[in-house]
């Protein structure tokens, strides 16, 4: 590693302690553009790395409510505004217990290059609340959304923040979160996205990410001339992102064959087919239970609880082609890693946010596998995100076959532009850089057009 980049690096973890998944974030990212800084010194001077770790505004909030007891509680929100030097803020919210600042960070800044990549005019963010909507009744969730509402409304619009759902944050809260703005703002605008179809949503949004990240694992494998039929596939995960690439494995005759939650996962060896994932959607999204049940449901298929003190995750030791990381951050360590490849994965598309541990990337980029980083592989969300502004910005809706059509074009676009980047930077094959540089250009040529702001 360069002086320049290892002092960049203690610089970002002196003035953020405690945030270790954004050191993580930031660490892989600067990995990659030492390759771009001795081409291009410009930006080196013009210290758009040192302005791209430093979000442009952080905004972090109270949230009171009151539960169905008549118990007061109370939250933290937040809300980081990025970068905007390519549009205007966009990026999901997360409700989750271990929501907190860092957190927050590591996926704004991953944000910032993600939507870069998408060639949508869409500038980087992400907030969030550390409560946790599991076991809270409709009204319990319909007063906190309400109450987070009241405070972001006031930094938030369609031409300045456009937040959207992100783990914790479907269509009841984003619904909610919607109601609540039209009332304070009196105005009906895009504002969120993710909205419902009847009241300003995109057809293929809720499917996107899932959708995106198997066309990413199409494109790749394409480039060694195969194709995903018949393989097999371990996805993590049961929520939006995990239920829509079981859905589109399927179309494609592929077979999944894993899922999981927080409290453990399900192995089932015959597949998730369209029917079991029907009743799937309605566990997770109608009846909010858990993925053990699908163990009592379907004969054959097995439920293995979590045991941290094991090191390793169970899911990612079965044999497969491909897998799927669709949960959380950091789900794929070392350990893991050299499981996934020892079981015959050979394509590794990530639907969630940072799920591999640095030492996991290291392992996957020196195994010549077809690993895609999730900046590009689930970067499929947030395109149809932006296309549901342009939609809303119209005042007109396309029809399913017009928004696949796009996403489909943008991912393969945003595949192009990984191999190429990283190509012309003497690493051909290695989709981390492709996807860091690519990304990075295009907000660091902005930035400097833009003057220092
Ligand atoms: P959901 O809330 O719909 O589902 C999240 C799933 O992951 C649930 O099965 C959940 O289990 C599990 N999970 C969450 N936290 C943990 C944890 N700490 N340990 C183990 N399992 C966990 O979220 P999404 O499907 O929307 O998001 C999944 C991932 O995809 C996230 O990384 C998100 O940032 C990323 N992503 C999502 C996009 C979107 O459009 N929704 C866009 C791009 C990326 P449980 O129910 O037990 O909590």
């Amino acid at each position: 590693m360069s002086e320049y980049v290892q002092q960049l690096m203690a610089d970002v973890v002196a003035k953020n302690p405690s945030e270790p998944e954004f050191h993580q974030a930031v660490h892989e990212v600067v990995e990659s553009l030492e390759l771009v800084f001795e081409r291009h010194p410009e930006y080196r001077s013009a210290r758009i790395l040192e302005r791209a770790v430093e979000p442009e505004r952080v905004l972090m909030f109270r949230v009171p409510w009151m539960d169905d007891r008549g118990d007061v509680q109370v939250n933290r929100g937040f809300r980081i505004e990025m970068n905007s030097a390519i549009g205007p803020y966009k990026g999901g919210l997360r409700f989750h217990p271990s929501v907190n600042l860092g957190i927050l960070k590591f996926l704004a800044f991953e944000q910032v290059f993600k939507n870069a990549l998408t060639t949508l005019p869409m500038g980087g963010g992400k907030g969030g609340s550390d409560f946790n909507p599991k076991g809270r009744s409709d009204a319990e969730v319909m007063r906190f959304c309400q109450s987070f509402m009241t405070e972001l409304y006031r930094h938030i619009g369609p031409n300045t923040d456009v937040p959207a759902g992100d783990i914790g944050v479907g269509g009841r809260e984003i619904g909610y979160l919607f109601g609540q703005y039209k009332r304070l703002a009196n105005e009906f605008s895009g504002v969120l996205t993710g909205k419902g179809l009847g009241w300003g949503g995109s057809l293929i949004r809720p499917e996107a990410t899932g959708y995106g990240a198997v066309c990413f694992a199409c494109e790749m494998l394409k480039t060694r001339g195969q194709e995903l039929s018949g393989r097999t596939c371990l996805v993590s995960g049961s929520g939006n992102v995990a239920q829509y690439t079981v859905e589109k494995l399927n179309e494609l005759g592929a077979k999944a064959v894993t899922l999981s939650d927080s409290s453990g996962y399900v192995y089932d060896p015959e597949g998730i087919d369209p029917e079991k994932l029907a009743w799937v959607m309605q566990l997770k999204n109608v009846r909010r239970g858990r993925i053990s049940e699908y163990a009592e449901y379907v004969r054959g298929a097995k439920f293995t609880p979590f045991d941290p003190s094991l090191g390793h995750n169970p899911l990612w030791t079965h044999e497969a082609d491909c897998a799927f990381p669709s949960a959380t951050q950091n789900e794929i360590n070392e350990q893991d890693a050299k499981n996934l490849i020892k079981g015959g994965v050979t394509v590794v598309s990530e639907g969630a946010n940072m799920p591999t541990t640095a030492q996991g990337v290291s392992v996957f980029l020196q195994s010549k596998i077809l690993y895609a980083p999730g900046k590009a592989a689930n970067a499929g969300g947030v395109a149809v995100s932006g296309l549901e502004m342009a939609q809303n910005s119209m005042r007109y809706g396309w029809t399913r076959d017009e928004v696949d059509t796009r996403l489909q074009m943008i991912m393969s676009d945003i595949h192009t532009s990984c191999v190429t980047a990283g190509e012309r930077f003497g690493t051909p094959g290695n989709y981390v850089n492709g996807a860091n540089i690519a990304g990075f250009l295009k907000v660091a040529d902005a930035m400097i057009d833009q003057g220092l702001v």
